[in-house]
């Protein structure tokens, strides 16, 4: 039974709109507005890197909690046609483990004025899903790769496919889903002496590579500052092969900093998250693979957009509560704070 059936609060967290503005747009009390949505597709994933998931995996959200298709498509239009977003970003878990990804692609494509739509995976089943995708209206996609060595790949993620990744890779180039870029965590005595080689690689391959800091947001809430390997430390391993210079225009709203290589023009980004967070310029919004919309990464509390959908709620009343999620949105994500809690969903089940 529903929160709405129980005549409870449909809305956790219960957003106070006091002072909001009559705007139909995701906006916030410190003046940002979130043009940016993140969905979870699914929280099941085909590798277990460290970092993320434990060796058994985690304890997946049941079946009928998952948002249905037709949900999931109300639930886009919503965003794009009531609130304003216009870049959508299908995440996990793994995206591609979906079941009817194209059809969700397609229903987003269609969609007036017709969103950006791009893609977060390991690229493991890449290289046979890159062309359809390509076809259903993707524009691009984000590979996450940490290791350019089979060895330490089989043991980061716990399974033996880096060539998997590299032919997804490949494919997605080839789909012209452009520009690739390539997501790298680096860790302190894991992989952080591949900074270099993994710059090398993404520029013979045309590849816009992005380092991320790594974020307390592990399963195991085992995440030590010290072994972070920070954007400071990554600029300077880069230095020792490369020339680095400010990409002109400067980071304006976007996560990563960009650094033209030897004058350019390919450009490698850093995104410091924890030692130089973007929060101010942070113009996001997430939606769970089970229907709760997020305003942070790091926020403790969701909006049950799912149980307002199963209640027979109106989009203007879906739009309504995702507002207030919105609107009730903190200033940052206080990492750095004292008194910092971290959410009790791991990077995995809310998107990255
Ligand atoms: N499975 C897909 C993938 O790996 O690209 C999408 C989901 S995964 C959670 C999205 C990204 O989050 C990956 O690039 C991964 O490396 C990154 N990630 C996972 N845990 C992280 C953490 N604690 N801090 C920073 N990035 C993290
Ligand atoms: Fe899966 Fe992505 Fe997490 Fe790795 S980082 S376990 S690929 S969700």
């Amino acid at each position: 039974m529903t929160a709405v059936e129980l005549g409870l609060p449909a809305v956790r967290g219960n957003p106070d709109t006091a002072g909001r503005p009559g705007t139909p747009l995701l906006v916030d009390r410190f003046g940002r507005i979130a043009t940016d949505l993140r969905v979870s597709l699914t929280d099941r994933c085909n590798l277990r890197c460290t970092y993320c998931m434990p060796a058994e995996g985690l304890d997946w959200l049941p079946k009928p909690d998952l948002l249905t298709d037709a949900e999931l498509a109300r639930l886009l239009d919503v965003a794009v046609t009531r609130l304003g977003v216009t870049d959508v970003r299908f995440t996990g878990g793994e995206p591609l483990l979906r079941p009817g990804l194209d059809e969700v692609v397609v229903a987003t494509a269609a969609l007036r004025p017709r969103p950006r739509i791009s893609m977060t995976t390991n690229g493991l089943t890449l290289a046979r899903r890159a062309e359809g995708l390509a076809a259903a209206g993707l524009d691009r996609v984000n590979v996450s790769l940490d290791t350019l060595d089979p060895a330490r790949f089989r043991t980061l993620t716990r399974r033996d496919r880096l060539d998997d990744v590299f032919a997804g890779l490949a494919a997605a180039r080839a789909a012209g889903l452009a520009p690739v870029k390539v997501n790298t965590v680096l860790m302190r005595g894991v992989n952080e002496d591949e900074a270099v080689p993994l710059l090398r690689f993404c520029l013979e391959h045309g590849y816009q590579l992005r380092f991320i800091e790594q974020m307390p947001l592990d399963p195991q809430h085992g995440w030590d500052r010290d072994d972070m390997v920070t954007a400071e430390e990554i600029l300077a391993a880069l230095r020792t092969a490369f020339t680095l210079d400010p990409e002109p225009g400067g980071r304006g709203g976007a996560p990563a900093e960009k650094w033209l290589v030897d004058g350019g023009p390919a450009v490698v980004g850093v995104i410091a998250s924890v030692t130089r967070p973007f929060c101010a310029a942070c113009d996001r919004t997430r939606l769970t693979a089970d229907g709760q919309v997020r305003n942070c990464l790091f926020s403790r509390t969701e909006t049950d957009l799912r149980a307002l959908l199963r209640g027979g709620a109106s989009d203007e009343e879906v739009a309504a509560a995702w507002r207030g999620n919105s609107w009730a949105k903190a200033a940052g994500h206080g990492i750095n704070d004292a008194g910092f809690d971290q959410p009790d969903r791991p990077m995995s089940a809310i998107g990255g």
